[in-house]
């Protein structure tokens, strides 16, 4: 059924096509999609977070070109497309007060000179659906706020033939989701299940620590459990970001597929109603030739404003 759909994954740095919406990705290649993730930015600015590689020298000489290697391993390991925006990460600003963000980094870049270029790679692929972050980030770093802000505004604008007029051949995406990655109901969930099992759960402080920053509003679960497995190999390959022996490992994966498993997303803007207990990002699309035809014909108004749901729950 998703046959010849195509799907863009929007993310910030190279790793977090991995962490978010990973076995959804590796469900729907098998199905016959095609998916691209986009990196804004080269993950220029991440620590060594594996205690294994933390003094490599090789990989402190040239950081970003292992980043660049691991993204590879890691689209291979998905079987999706990749490509890089390439603008400069951001760094997480730490400290009290918080340090300027660096001059040059996505954060601070122009929304539309970095609108145009994610245009410009919508237009060429022509995705029927888009994914990218909510408007906190889904987690509150400057580069995934902006990942955000230029996801939305290049759903607004790649199917303005007026707007952006160099980039491409207008084409409006039909749908676009927050993709936020671990959620506090899933969390809380697989914690839950570990301790009932009497085994250690990794969540025990994260979840004491958690401050749920808006009400999640998940509209779409895609089962996708049989993928949870690629999902982790791609992570994996993301090795100077990833601790094999950290809390993403520990959770055995029979104990994941029975507790959870899905993928869940947000459905944020749609042309298409959005069903209660949507299973499928391409639902309501009907054939890949349909959705050309609904994708190039102009004059869309939006069936679904999720934003308008998220405003409501907040006050
Ligand atoms: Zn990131």
């Amino acid at each position: 059924m998703s046959e010849g759909m195509r799907l863009m994954a929007v993310h910030a740095h190279p790793d977090d096509e991995s962490s978010k919406g990973a076995a959804a990705t590796a469900k729907y290649v098998a199905a016959g999609a095609l998916v691209i993730v986009v990196s804004c930015t080269g993950g220029e600015r991440g620590d060594v977070l594996n205690p294994n590689l933390k003094d490599d020298p090789d990989l402190l000489r040239d950081l970003v070109e292992f980043r660049r290697r691991e993204m590879k391993a890691a689209q291979d390991i998905l079987g999706c497309e990749h490509t890089w925006l390439g603008f400069v990460d951001s760094g997480l600003p730490e400290g009290d007060p918080l340090p300027p963000l660096p001059p040059g980094c996505f954060a601070l870049e122009d929304l539309d000179v970095a609108t145009e270029a994610l245009v410009r790679v919508v237009r060429d692929f022509r995705p029927h659906v888009m994914t990218t972050y909510d408007e906190q980030g889904g987690y509150p770093h400057p580069d995934h706020i902006m990942t955000h802000r230029v996801g939305m505004a290049a759903f607004a604008a790649a199917g303005d033939p007026t707007a952006y007029p160099d980039a491409g051949p207008p084409w409006q995406p039909l749908k676009v989701y927050y993709n936020g990655g671990l959620r506090l109901e899933r969390v809380r969930a697989l914690h839950k299940a570990m301790l009932a099992r009497g085994l250690q759960s990794p969540y025990a402080e994260w979840l004491e620590k958690w401050q749920s920053r808006r009400e999640e509003r998940v509209t779409t679960r895609v089962p996708c459990a049989d993928y949870f497995a690629v999902r982790d190999r791609a992570l994996l390959a993301h090795a100077t970001q990833v601790d094999p022996g950290g809390f993403w490992f520990q959770v055995p994966l029979e104990i994941q597929r029975e507790v959870w498993g899905t993928d869940d997303f947000e459905a944020a803007l749609s042309y298409v109603p959005i069903p209660d207990d949507e299973d499928d990002l391409f639902a309501g699309l009907g054939t890949a030739q349909q959705a050309d035809a609904l994708a190039t014909r102009g004059g869309l108004q939006l069936a679904y404003d999720g934003r308008l749901t998220f405003e409501a729950v907040r006050s």
